[in-house]
């Protein structure tokens, strides 16, 4: 029976992101691996055992270290230069939990929780939540993502009632040169036995918690995670080119998501969630695709369809991938046309599956671009229309989504607002579109609009944005990382160009 262990993967020293947005030259490059028996909790002790030597070895070494997950965040944030990578795919077990693995077993579902190793993929934990009749409530658009790189970046949805992907954690365990930390809210969930067992010292601490929930990979190694889940239940999806008109925009801009679907989608229904892809030349007054679901109790008597015609890949990351390679000459108000050629049809009839089984992995997109802020929906009219005016002005062409998401779930969440939405602008890269993203950002700045970024995807952030974006909240995030990483050399080890970017890393 072979234990977790680390090995080290001969080959390739220049390492390219999923998206190939970046490479990393490599000192050296390793795989954590999960061993193939035995208790769950046994597997991630000896992981972080393995995981804690390795990073004693770098740091006596003097290299920087990365771990990765699925590699797809493109702002480089899984790129090392001259340092050791972590491989952390084939470390990805997940484990049912007993009522005695719970601090008060009468007061929890021990079948709402499951242990997750911290290379598993989303996918791979919809497979298994899947089998024991539970799911997710939200995820990103695509599913090829790690768990815990997912919740890195505050990877989001646009479940009309969730926050970011990291909302489902219950407790993480980060593994630092200097300690194994099992780090939970004050109140606790897990058993003392259970948390020794895992090879960790108890961190109870409401502020650990918030900073670990969104780590941005600066934090420590994450090996596990306890998420809860909710029972599966079944979505129905609709998909529709529609008339977007300015009154739509203020439709959800008060969060009225009722009122939009009775004009757009399945009339006489809640709608789960909604999301619109637009363009930035004529966001309202012209067609966008609106991408809508409804839930519905699960049942077993349903037609099992592919991802595919429930609206997998109808984000607009897949949809403009898509475009390019049909079209490379594609660009601005041609968008409009792909909008309308990708939806074809669209989905109106009615079809249902499980929140796993409307998702699926995409495919590399080299030369696209994506990128993502995040606003206050209360101001969504007035910043859309200063996004696109300054957007499409200066150039940039790609299609702009709205995703509307819950704030909260950890202090460096992109989503700060109770009610936050995304703002996606998705599309064929180049250095043109780049540059009028960035004065974009410049144009909002100036005019004084509140905005967030995301941490995976394009953006222009500076230490002194961040602090600006974060406040307290940063400074509460810095005070645990100096906690959990005391030594300077320590936190060195997890020091990358585009952290120091952030203003996350000495
Ligand atoms: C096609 C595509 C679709 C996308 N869709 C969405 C979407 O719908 N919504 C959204 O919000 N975002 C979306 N994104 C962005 C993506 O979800 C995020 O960038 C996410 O963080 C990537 O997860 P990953 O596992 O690939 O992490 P990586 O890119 O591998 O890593 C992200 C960060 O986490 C760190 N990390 C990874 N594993 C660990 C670990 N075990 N311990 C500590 N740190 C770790 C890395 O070092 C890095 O700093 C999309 C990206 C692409 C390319």
């Amino acid at each position: 029976m072979a234990t977790a262990h680390i090995v080290e993967l001969e080959g390739r020293r220049e390492w390219e992101n999923y998206h190939r947005t970046g490479t990393s030259h490599l000192k050296k490059r390793y795989g954590l691996r999960s061993g193939d028996g035995g208790r769950g909790r046994d597997d991630i002790a000896q992981a972080a055992s393995e995981v804690q030597k390795w990073l004693l070895a770098a740091k006596e070494e003097g290299v920087p270290v990365r771990p990765v997950g699925g590699a797809w965040s493109l702002s480089n944030i899984q790129l090392v230069q001259n340092g050791w990578m972590l491989n952390t795919r084939r470390f990805n077990r997940c484990f049912r939990l007993a009522g005695h693995d719970f601090a008060r077993p009468g007061s929890v579902d021990p079948g709402a929780f499951m242990l997750i190793e911290g290379g598993v993929q989303v996918d791979e934990v919809n497979d298994k939540l899947q089998e024991i009749e539970r799911s997710l409530v939200t995820t990103g658009a695509s599913n090829g993502q790690t768990f815990p790189g997912a919740c890195a970046t505050g990877t989001h949805g646009s479940v009309l009632t969730a926050g970011g992907i990291q909302q489902h954690v219950r407790a993480v365990q980060i593994v630092t040169p200097g300690g194994i930390y099992w780090i939970e809210p004050s109140a606790g969930l897990m058993s003392d036995d259970f948390i020794r067992e895992t090879g960790s010292a108890p961190v109870r601490d409401d502020d650990a918690f918030a900073a670990a929930l969104v780590a941005v990979g600066s934090l420590g190694i994450v090996t596990a995670m306890v998420i809860e889940s909710v029972p599966r239940y079944l979505v129905r999806p609709w998909l529709k080119l529609i008339d977007f008109a300015r009154d739509d925009v203020e439709t959800l801009e008060r969060g009225d998501f009722r009122a939009f679907s009775e004009k757009h989608g399945l009339k006489g229904h809640d709608p789960y969630f909604v999301m619109v892809i637009t363009t930035p030349y004529r966001p309202w007054g012209g067609k966008a695709v609106a991408r809508i679901l409804y839930q519905f109790p699960y049942h077993s008597r349903y037609e099992h369809v592919e991802p595919g015609k429930l609206g997998a890949g109808y984000d607009a990351q897949s949809m403009m991938a898509w475009a390019l390679r049909q079209f490379p000459w594609a660009r601005g108000q041609i968008l409009q046309l792909i909008m309308r050629l990708g939806v074809g049809k669209g989905i109106t009839e009615e079809r249902y599956g499980t929140w796993g089984e409307t998702l699926e992995s995409s495919r590399p997109t080299a030369d696209s671009f994506s990128a993502a802020l995040f606003c206050d929906r209360a101001r969504l009219v007035h910043t859309l229309e200063a996004l696109c005016t300054a957007f499409s002005r200066a150039g940039g062409s790609t299609a702009v989504t709205l995703r509307f998401v819950k704030g909260g779930y950890g202090l460096l969440s992109p989503a700060r607002w109770e009610n936050s939405v995304a703002i996606d602008c998705d599309g064929p890269g180049g250095e043109g579109t780049l540059r009028a993203y960035r004065k974009m950002l410049d144009a909002l700045e100036r005019q004084g609009i509140e905005h967030t970024l995301h941490w995976g995807k394009i953006n222009n952030l500076t230490p002194a944005r961040v602090a600006a974006n974060y406040g307290d909240d940063l400074s509460r995030w810095r005070a645990v990382r100096d906690r959990l990483l005391p030594d300077p050399a320590d936190r060195r080890l997890f020091a990358t160009e585009e952290l120091r970017a952030f203003g996350l890393a000495d």
